[in-house]
């Protein structure tokens, strides 16, 4: 029997295939599998029912454990929940594609993924190395072309093994390929790409939504975590603009930018492993930016990329050479 919930329903966009996915998600990145059970049990009891996972992260497991104690529970049930996770590089061949999905959702103890996407548009060489790389340290492409391995993902949808599919870090001329692919059957649902005040994504976001394609940003606190970090790049968290805005509708740094998507009906993945952050990261619904605090956020753009994916600056699909 299913126990009441306290939790208030998170807002929902429509994607392209009908469904609905909750604006704000959890983010599992760098969220080790010690703590992450926890997390996910935390978020979802919270009112969290989208969850974003990816091969790669490494703590699927985890990730599927904590979706399964609270769904046992009886906090939830599996249709209530938006779970997301992504097809990791080293499977990009289509003979490779239906196999790693399914590991992906055995890993997840789950039947099916809501959302399936391809992680990066980079295809590299496949091994249990998720990260081979050459004397260059550049990644060792594989040879295929993502038109090829979309193929593949569309049959996972046909198999009923995800309810949609999608893309990440694809730019502007990549999606294009995609929609002009003779014979596409499905479109992309959704491109998951790094966004926030310093990455603001004008034109790539206009243009996937003039394409009925939805966007997901990912670090949208500027990722201040993320290994590569040198102590003199520019700080989302701490930026003078955004703690102003904050202070004047008495929230915090983080929550403006997480409702700054919101208001530009693009969802959007915190990460956080904090019991008090993964709860303030969804109270963003009680308050709305104004215009000009929006276009005071807007104006903070300065093209800076947390990720800015050098690994694969060589490879032919790499996705940063190009305006956007
Ligand atoms: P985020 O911008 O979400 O930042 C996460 C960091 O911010 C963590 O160190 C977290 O700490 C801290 N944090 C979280 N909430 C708060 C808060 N309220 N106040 C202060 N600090 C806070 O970075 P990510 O790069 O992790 O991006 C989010 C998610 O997006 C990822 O986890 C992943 O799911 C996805 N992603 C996808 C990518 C892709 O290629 N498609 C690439 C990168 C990310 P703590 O956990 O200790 O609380």
């Amino acid at each position: 029997m299913r126990l009441e919930s306290m939790s208030t329903v998170i807002p929902a966009i429509t994607l392209n295939n009908g469904a609905e996915m909750p604006f704000v998600g959890l983010g599992t990145w760098r969220a080790e599998a010690g703590h992450v059970i926890e997390a996910v049990k935390l978020a979802i009891t919270e009112g969290y029912r989208h969850i974003d996972a990816a091969y790669v992260y490494q703590n699927e497991e985890e990730v599927g454990a904590g979706i399964h104690a609270v769904i046992e529970q009886g906090h939830v049930e599996r249709e209530e929940l938006f779970i997301v996770s992504k097809l990791w590089c080293t499977f990009h061949l289509p003979s490779l594609v239906r196999r790693a999905c399914e590991k992906t959702l055995s890993n997840l103890k789950l039947d099916y993924l809501d959302l399936y996407l391809m992680h990066f548009p980079m295809g590299v060489k496949a091994g249990d190395d998720l990260f081979p790389l050459d004397e260059h340290e550049q990644v060792i492409p594989d040879g295929s072309s993502f038109l090829d391995t979309w193929e593949a993902m569309e049959e996972l949808v046909d198999a009923g093994l995800v309810k949609a599919i999608g893309v990440s870090n694809f730019n502007k001329h990549q999606i294009e390929a995609l929609l002009n692919k003779p014979g596409l059957k499905y479109k992309p649902a959704l491109n998951q790409i790094e966004c926030h005040p310093f990455l603001t994504q004008e034109k790539l976001i206009n243009y996937c939504k003039s394409k009925g394609i939805s966007v997901t940003a990912y670090s949208p606190l500027g990722s201040p975590d993320r290994p590569w970090a040198f102590s003199d790049e520019p700080s989302l968290l701490e930026e003078a603009k955004v703690k102003e805005i904050a202070k004047k509708y008495k929230k915090t740094a983080a929550q403006v930018l997480i409702r700054f998507h919101i208001q530009r009906n693009v969802t959007v993945i915190a990460k956080s492993v904090t019991p008090h952050r993964i709860k303030q990261n969804l109270q963003v619904f009680d308050f709305a930016l104004n215009e000009e605090d929006m276009k005071c956020l807007l104006s903070l753009n300065r093209n800076w990329r947390g990720f800015p994916m050098l690994w694969a600056s060589k490879h032919t699909d790499y996705p940063l050479n190009t305006e956007y």
